[in-house]
């Protein structure tokens, strides 16, 4: 048995925290320090249900032994070597797996450590496919309003959340974004795909009779976009988005990074919405982030142009010292393997009803002015505080772990993507002790 008491950190201020308040989090600070199946524990000893599966990435369940033991096994094996002009067996092995799973024909795989390295490889790789077909003029890449791709500068300029950018002024040039698809005056409550707003891809048009297909190299979104809130995309939405693409020869792109690995009852959300890009990037899931393992599934047409287009030597200039690192392989392998015999995508399907119900069995709490569902996400929004944006919802977080029960929150909107594994119980704990804090913070 492992020692399972918490070291106790006594100097809080070398870690420059992500994405934090630090000053807030260092005057209180939330520690977790140990987890397993559906739960985290506290330093303390306190359990915490786990209502968003990490951060939208252990699918599997936390401290799953299968995925621990390959990756011991494997750094006692072998903890590092190189994927450039050699390689190791066990990374080509956890590319055909992710093949396997990948809709048919997007069977090339190109390994990065996240979903930020994975938005700009496959940004990049774009950009390589049309040079490489002889159409360098193809540059433009367009996003989406509220569309999050992680934080290089690909990624942060294609994705359209102006607090991600505005602190750092020079972005990609050449760079155009579409309008969201949120529109809660029409869609509030909907269970699922919302009926509402399928022409706004037709803003694509618009945008190349602007630029010029010519210019357009791809377009970049989220099948359901998460870290902004949960956006599920109205139907016929990306069959429009599909079509405008097709017609100019312009690359669709799929951030699947949080769509990925069942999280909507699917292997992707591709499959799930019927819809298939050229392109598509994943991270989180591929491994249950036991080990950070980012990677671009692409259609054999962009593979070959770049490959096979090449006379010889180095087809693309790009990759990472990491790409395909063993540890990370063995766990991606691990994990693959997991999905396949547990069958979490079909486990996310079958409580997906369940799940439903009571997501929206929070309409009617006080400020709630939405609950929406696809999958095994969920999201619940609050009329924002007079003067004060976030403020209602981050308390609605606090009182929610200081019940027992981690949720996410984004702007005003709480946010919940459960490990697959999650049982019926787990539901109601989830939800009722959600409710509650709504309930309370109204007081
Ligand atoms: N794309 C999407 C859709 C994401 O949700 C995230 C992370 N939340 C990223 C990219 C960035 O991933 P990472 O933090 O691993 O760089």
């Amino acid at each position: 048995m492992n020692d399972l008491s918490a070291p106790r950190p006594n100097n809080l201020d070398a870690f420059w925290m992500p994405y934090t308040d630090n000053k807030h989090f260092k005057a209180n600070p939330r520690m977790l320090y140990r987890a397993e199946g559906m739960s985290y524990f506290t330093p303390e000893g306190r359990e915490v249900l786990d209502g968003t599966a990490g951060l939208w990435c252990c699918n599997a369940g936390h401290g799953r032994r299968e995925i621990t033991e390959a990756i011991q096994k494997q750094a006692a094996l072998m903890d590092f070597a190189p994927t450039f002009n050699m390689g190791h067996p066990i990374a080509f092995e956890a590319a055909a797996r992710v093949a396997e799973m990948t809709p048919d024909g997007m069977d090339r795989v190109f390994f990065t450590n996240s979903g930020s390295e994975s938005a700009d490889t496959a940004l990049k790789i774009a950009l390589a496919y049309h040079k490489a077909r002889g159409q360098s003029s193809r540059v433009r890449l367009i996003g989406r309003e509220r569309g999050y791709h992680g934080v290089g500068f690909g990624g942060m300029s294609v994705g359209g959340i102006g607090a991600n950018r505005k602190q750092f002024s020079a972005l990609l040039p050449y760079v155009d974004h579409l309008p969201h698809t949120h529109q809660p005056a029409k869609n509030a409550f909907t269970r699922g795909q919302p009926e509402h707003g399928a022409e706004l891809a037709d803003v694509l048009e618009s945008l190349v009779a602007l630029h010029g297909a010519e210019t357009i190299a791809a377009v970049m979104v989220e099948p359901v976009a998460g870290s902004t809130g949960v956006l599920v995309p109205p139907k016929g939405y990306l069959e429009r988005l599909r079509a405008i693409c097709d017609k100019h020869g312009i690359l669709l792109i799929y951030d699947e990074v949080i769509t990925g690995f069942g999280r909507l009852g699917t292997n992707f959300g591709a499959e799930r919405l019927g819809v298939v890009p050229d392109i598509m990037t994943m991270a989180k899931g591929l491994t249950n982030a036991a080990v950070p393992m980012g990677a671009v599934a692409v259609r054999e047409g962009v593979y070959d142009a770049i490959v096979n287009g090449m006379p010889g030597g180095i087809e693309l200039f790009h990759g990472y010292t990491y790409s395909g690192h063993p540890l990370a392989s063995a766990a991606a392998i691990a994990t693959l393997e997991l999905h396949r015999s547990e069958d979490l995508p079909g486990r996310a399907r079958a409580i997906e009803p369940y799940w439903q119900e009571a997501v929206h069995s929070l309409r009617g709490l006080p400020n709630v002015i939405d609950t929406r569902d696809i999958g095994l996400i969920g999201a619940v929004e609050l009329s924002p505080r007079e003067g004060k944006p976030t403020e209602r919802a981050l308390a609605i977080f606090r009182r929610c772990f200081d019940t027992g029960v981690l949720v996410r929150v984004t702007g005003d909107i709480v946010a919940l993507s459960p490990p697959l594994i999650i049982e019926k119980h787990h539901v109601d704990r989830l939800i009722n002790t959600l409710g509650d804090a709504i309930t309370a913070e109204a007081a």
